[in-house]
């Protein structure tokens, strides 16, 4: 053993003076081999024919209202798998770093969006020769309060005049919810989280109300972002439109949602507006199974559940004879479903757009995993961004616009026909699809909200 090492925790406090971050709470990652810092809005620039990454870093931890702009010299460009699948392109660059009294050059991938808490994770690389992890102490080199974390960044705190916004959901620990609540406060604005069975109304033709747990009237929100889950539905769009009744604007609307959660009725009116969708049938009685099956054009055909959700309820037959079977059987259980022709030449393959506010803001192509079609993500199936047609991103525009939907998902399956509309999703969500695209989707949504609310943001924060 090494005497002259000394000894790490698993957590210290590093600075980056050339970055101007002069504190930022790293976890160290033995598991990792080189370390990475969090950043957002990461753009590639030459000087004098250098590639540069210019970034910005939220160096305190849960707050992204404080946001530092950095720039270095690009060293290398890495590809990164993370365990979910999502691939991504990072950039890498050497900055001397400050642990204690010691100061030395570290190689940094530029991370985008992990749901992770630390801003920073300090890997083997930098500590190999100098440190030894001992996982049981953390600050061996100083620790600060948080009135010594703010002061070192009080330059660019600023005072905040924003909209209060709500996020109507479920579960305030999802990466999607989390980074809403973030994204809003980042520009500024009060955010608030509800949990949709927490709250409850009264229906009054002159006073109504929504109200939350302990008794208090939710009077004064400007906007409500519904992340309604499909067995929240019917209480979630009653609440919305209660917000509704009370003058909160809701992103997306209670009618939209519900229409958009009919997969059948959603199927018609795509189908009346002119959008291309794969062959599908609908019947209720068994009779007719035989001619519902020609009617699609035979087997191989796909059967789903009407309020499937995550691929779940999707299955392939590859025979007729399997499809009346799967179909008779679901018939007997009084499930209603659709019969739909089997894209084969998509091999496992479909696209998500993301639409926000008439604009297609991201998209990514999902891959099935080996042996199988749905290329559900939750199924194990892996994404990356994909550049998409003219048609493709009119088509997705154009779903939105029917439903009605501000923020929708727009499922899009590449046939050989040209590109066929799966579904939209009224509350797609976000990890997935900021991972793999590097995109602020959250801003995004939170950006909407402010133009409908003819909302002028705060002058941008200084940052010297
Ligand atoms: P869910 O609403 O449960 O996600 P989808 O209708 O989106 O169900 O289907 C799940 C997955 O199955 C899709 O993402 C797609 O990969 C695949 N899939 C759906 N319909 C077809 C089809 N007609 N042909 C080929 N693959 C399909």
């Amino acid at each position: 053993m090494n005497n002259s090492l000394s000894v790490i925790g698993n957590q210290e406090w590093c600075a980056f003076e050339q970055l101007q971050i002069p504190a930022i709470k790293a976890r160290v990652d033995s598991g990792a081999k080189t370390s990475s810092i969090q950043a957002h809005n990461i753009k590639r620039i030459f000087r004098n024919g250098i590639a540069w990454a210019e970034f910005d870093v939220n160096p305190i931890q849960d707050n992204r209202s404080v946001s530092v702009h950095c720039s270095a010299p690009i060293i290398d460009t890495r590809i990164i798998r993370s365990s979910s699948g999502e691939t991504q392109k990072r950039f890498v660059i050497r900055t001397p770093m400050r642990l204690g009294e010691q100061v030395f050059d570290v190689e940094l991938t530029l991370a985008n969006r992990d749901a992770m808490d630390f801003r920073m994770l300090l890997g083997r690389e930098a500590m190999r020769d100098r440190y030894l992890v001992n996982p049981a102490e953390s600050f061996q080199f100083g620790d600060y309060s948080q009135n010594q974390v703010d002061d070192f960044y009080q330059h660019l705190i600023h005072e905040k005049s924003g909209l209060r916004i709500a996020v109507l959901a479920s579960n305030k620990e999802l990466y999607s919810n989390k980074r809403l609540m973030e994204a809003g406060k980042a520009r500024g604005h009060e955010m608030f989280f509800y949990n949709i069975q927490q709250c409850y109304m009264r229906l009054d033709a002159k006073t109504p109300e929504v109200r939350y747990r302990g008794g208090s009237i939710l009077d004064n929100i400007d906007a409500v972002i519904p992340r309604i889950r499909p067995s929240m539905t019917f209480y979630g769009c009653a609440l919305l439109r209660q917000f509704d009744s009370v003058g909160t604007y809701c992103q997306n609307s209670a009618a939209s949602i519900s229409e958009s959660r009919d997969k059948l009725f959603s199927s018609q009116l795509f189908s009346k507006n002119g959008i291309e969708i794969p062959l599908t049938g609908f019947a209720k009685s068994p009779l007719d199974t035989k001619d519902l099956i020609d009617m699609v054009g035979g087997a191989p055909l796909i059967i789903k559940l009407l309020n499937s959700a995550q691929g779940k309820g999707v299955v392939s037959a590859e025979t007729s004879k399997a499809a009346e079977s799967v179909i008779n059987a679901f018939k007997s259980l009084q499930a209603n479903i659709l019969v739909q022709e089997f894209i084969k030449e998509a091999e496992g393959k479909d696209l998500r757009c993301f639409v926000v506010d008439g604009k297609v803001v991201a998209a990514i192509q999902r891959q099935a995993p080996q042996g199988e079609f749905r290329s559900n993500i939750h199924l194990g199936g892996t994404a990356a961004r994909v550049r998409i047609t003219k048609e493709e991103r009119r088509m997705a525009i154009k779903a939105a616009k029917i439903l009605n939907l501000q923020v929708a998902g727009v499922d899009i399956i590449r046939s050989k026909k040209g590109p066929l509309l799966l579904e939209v999703n009224s509350s797609p969500g976000l990890e997935g699809i900021e991972n793999a695209t590097g995109k602020d989707i959250a801003n995004e949504m939170i950006m909407a909200i402010e133009r409908k609310l003819k909302y002028a943001p705060l002058q941008a924060q200084p940052q010297s």
